[in-house]
């Protein structure tokens, strides 16, 4: 009998899938039973993930894409359904940081972070939502962050763009009910990646950050997995329109 966290016949694609975060989350679904289409910029490290899942007995194929460009999004999307058939999950994972101070901001920098954080996303859940709309059921997954919720300082614009995204979430989840698709959003807070790197390898900051989050360490990656299997199966198939801190509990206590 097939189990509430059970993935198999499912097609995921997964944004940002070559390292990090979505990496992680690729893995894990496919170690639940999904089909994984791997997206991101970079071809080889995608290939490497794609192995990966290859050795956990699931099909992968890659699809290197820029999630700026509606013409590559569009591609990854009918690269996925010509591949496995259908497209049944969707992950938004990719991102980029700038740290800068406010006042010195470029808004071509402004502007750089949301096409990517925000404007990517929307693009990759507007493709995969009309095919998901065809099928008549779907599950998207944005990952956004504490700092959509939370001030900051210094990340002003990664913070606004992960705002918006927890909206987006929110105002999809609404629009496509109908249609059978749930849309849910899981915020990290600190999880070791590329992405903060530099930060962690700076003991002043690293001990700063870890003052903030009550238990007192910052996470890996591979500990996102279970939520977005959660949230891609039939064990969270009521919820909708929620986003779901994983943070240690900084979020509690600012
Ligand atoms: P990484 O920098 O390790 O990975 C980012 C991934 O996104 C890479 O696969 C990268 O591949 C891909 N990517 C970046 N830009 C694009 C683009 N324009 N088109 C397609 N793919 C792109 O970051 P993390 O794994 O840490 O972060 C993943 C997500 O999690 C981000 O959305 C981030 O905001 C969020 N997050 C991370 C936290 C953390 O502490 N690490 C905390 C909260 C949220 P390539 O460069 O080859 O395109």
């Amino acid at each position: 009998m097939k189990g509430w966290w059970d993935l198999t016949g499912k097609a995921a694609l997964v944004t940002g899938a070559s390292r990090g975060i979505g990496r992680a989350v690729a893995l894990a679904l496919a170690g639940a039973g999904a089909d994984v289409a791997c997206v991101a910029r970079t071809a080889p490290a995608l290939d490497e993930t794609a192995a990966a899942i290859g050795a956990l007995g699931r099909r992968a194929v890659t699809v290197p894409a820029d999630v700026t460009s509606g013409e590559h999004v569009e591609r990854m999307v009918r690269r996925t359904v010509d591949a496995f058939g259908r497209l049944d999950i969707l992950v938004n994972n990719a991102g980029v940081v700038f740290g800068r101070a406010a006042e010195t901001l470029d808004v071509a920098v402004w502007r750089g972070l949301l096409v990517v954080d925000l404007s990517g996303a929307f693009l990759c859940a507007q493709a995969a939502g009309r095919q998901m709309i065809a099928q008549r059921s779907g599950r998207i997954i944005n990952i956004g962050s504490i700092f959509g919720e939370l001030g900051t300082q210094g990340f002003a614009a990664y913070a606004a763009a992960k705002a918006g995204l927890h909206s987006l979430t929110r105002s999809l989840a609404y629009e496509w009910a109908r249609y059978g698709i749930t849309v849910n959003c899981i915020a990290p807070g600190y999880i070791r990646t590329d992405f903060n790197r530099p930060a962690l390898a700076n003991p002043e900051t690293r001990d700063r950050i870890l003052s903030r989050i009550p238990l007192g360490r910052v996470a890996e990656p591979e500990e996102v997995g279970p939520l977005a299997v959660y949230l891609a199966s039939d064990a969270s198939a009521f919820m909708t329109g929620q986003v779901l801190f994983l943070d240690g509990g900084q979020a509690m206590g600012w």
